[in-house]
């Protein structure tokens, strides 16, 4: 490094918009490096080509190169393709391996993983180690993210660290969400090519079974998690997942950095999905054209008056949404209140929440289905934006909400915590004041929150006073991407320390 600030960096992902996205690792993996490069640093971006990355709408070409590696007592053949990060210049290097990635889902079918996800990953991250070579990157830093690509770092220290072109490179792994650690039964060793001694309680091993993710934290040189709330939380029992003791271990090299928010993808005053755009001048007028359009989009009765309620989100037991259905089953005789859930993920919320749509029809609005526009749409049109999750990692719709207006009411975790401050008299007076959050798990909490919220939403200058300052707020890339360089540089610093 030798002091200098410009970093050269690899950042080997599962997901990155707009090759594949399935969460908000994409939306990371998409727009950090477009800024770090902005920023001056020399970054590309790896990731396996799915069956939906050829329909990205991004020019995609071969580089001519191949390669194989080995799986277990097989070897298996990949090849290379080449894109760019839409608006940059930002290179994308894209393993193509058919058998393992030309499927419908990135992950799973019909609600199963599939049965090889570890092989499939184990190719993906020797891939990474063998692009190096191939393509004689000079590089600084691999950076990996979650249990896809834990692997890299202990290959790297294990199988390349002593060849010239690896002797110096250091490795960041990013966790997400620690709910997903890769688990395997112990058998799946062998897929690695690792020594079996890797094999034990310290490194590779969890009650059994081979984790990926622990891998990862294990042999990575720093760590970090997409929020510092969520830093400490994950050091605990209670949201550590069982890898809180080797995170606590690790805690000198664990940071926690938020995810910004993609400004040309979300912002009022550009957005092409919304009928009219609008600026924090122009927020109210704006937002009731926005509301109106989405209440007949929705099929709701086009009340300018009536609270509009929405949540947007994985339908997955961490996001809260039973307490969400809760929630609105007590209220829905109750209260002036219109609901909409836009959604995909457990079939045991699709059956509730269509359910409860057929019975209150012009109360709530349900669609069971990923759609971006809608997304957009929605964070426009609603007033009130819900995350009552019981673990956030980091969170985006909230930080979405924010800037497009919509006042959110959160439960107290994760990024949640570190980017919504609950409305009170202090918060009130000193300005710090953007929405409304709980700390208890449960529906009676998040409902006396959120009737803290429609009091505040009947009170126009408390509630302009909040719209403002959300709006005002920098969620950007920018800030993020200055902390990950830190993060480089100082790792960058230790291993050369340690080296010398
Ligand atoms: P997570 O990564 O845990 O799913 P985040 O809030 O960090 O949650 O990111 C989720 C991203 O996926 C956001 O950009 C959100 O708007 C988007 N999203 C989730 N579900 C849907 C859906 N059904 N339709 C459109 N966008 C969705």
């Amino acid at each position: 490094m030798g002091g200098a600030s410009h970093v050269k960096i690899l950042m080997a992902t599962s997901e990155a918009v707009p090759f594949a996205k399935t969460g908000g690792l994409a939306d990371v993996c998409g727009a950090l490096p477009i800024e770090l490069a902005r920023q001056g640093h020399e970054i590309a971006v790896m990731l396996p080509a799915y069956r939906q990355t050829r329909y990205c709408g991004l020019p995609i070409e071969p580089l001519g190169i191949e390669f194989i590696v080995p799986i277990g007592s097989k070897t298996v053949p990949g090849r290379l393709l080449r894109s760019r990060l839409p608006e940059s210049n930002v290179p994308v290097y894209l393993v193509q391996q058919d058998d393992y990635y030309d499927r419908p889902e990135l992950y799973r079918k019909d609600g199963e993983d599939y049965p090889d996800n570890c092989e499939r990953f184990v190719f993906f991250c020797r891939a990474v180690l063998e692009t190096v070579r191939l393509l004689e990157m000079d590089l600084d830093v691999i950076h990996a993210h979650d249990w896809q690509t834990g692997l890299v770092p202990a290959y790297l220290n294990i199988e390349y660290r002593s060849l010239p072109r690896y002797h110096r490179i250091v490795t960041l792994l990013t966790i997400h969400n620690i709910g997903y650690q890769g688990n395997f039964w112990h058998w799946d060793m062998l897929l690695t090519g690792l020594d079996w001694k890797y094999f034990n309680w310290r490194q590779m091993e969890f009650y059994g079974h081979l984790n990926l993710l622990k891998t990862g934290i294990v042999f990575a040189d720093a760590i970090t998690t997409v929020s510092p709330r969520y830093a400490e939380e994950i050091q605990t029992p209670e949201f550590g997942r069982g890898l809180e003791g080797v995170l606590q271990h690790r805690r000198d090299v664990l940071t926690g950095i938020l995810n910004g928010i993609d400004h040309r993808v979300w912002n009022p005053a550009t957005d092409k999905f919304l009928p009219t755009t609008y600026t924090a001048e122009t927020v109210l007028q704006g937002k009731a054209i926005c509301k109106a359009a989405l209440q007949r989009e929705l099929g709701l009765p086009e009340r300018p008056e009536t609270p509009l309620v929405a949540s947007i989100g994985r339908l997955d037991d961490q996001k809260g949404f039973d307490l969400i259905a809760q929630v609105i089953s007590e209220w829905v005789g109750q209260h002036e209140v219109q609901w909409v859930i836009l959604g995909k993920g457990e079939p045991k919320y699709h059956e509730r929440f269509a359910e409860m749509a057929r019975r209150w029809p012009d109360r709530l609005a349900v669609r069971l289905e990923f759609s971006d526009p809608l997304a957009h749409r929605i964070e426009a049109g609603a007033d009130i934006f819900l995350m009552p999750s019981r673990y956030e990692p980091c969170g985006l719709n909230q930080m979405y909400s924010l800037r497009y207006g919509t006042v959110p009411v959160v439960r107290e975790t994760g990024g949640l915590a570190d980017t919504i401050v609950d409305t009170t008299p202090a918060t009130l007076a000193d300005g710090t004041a953007n929405g409304f959050s709980f700390r208890e798990d449960s529906a009676a909490a998040l409902a006396d929150a959120l009737w803290r919220a429609l009091d505040a939403y009947h009170r126009p200058d408390v509630w302009s006073q909040l719209i403002a300052t959300g709006m005002a707020q920098d969620w950007s890339w920018a800030r993020s991407a200055r902390q990950y360089e830190a993060v480089y540089q100082q790792t960058l610093a230790r291993a050369q320390t340690r080296s010398s």
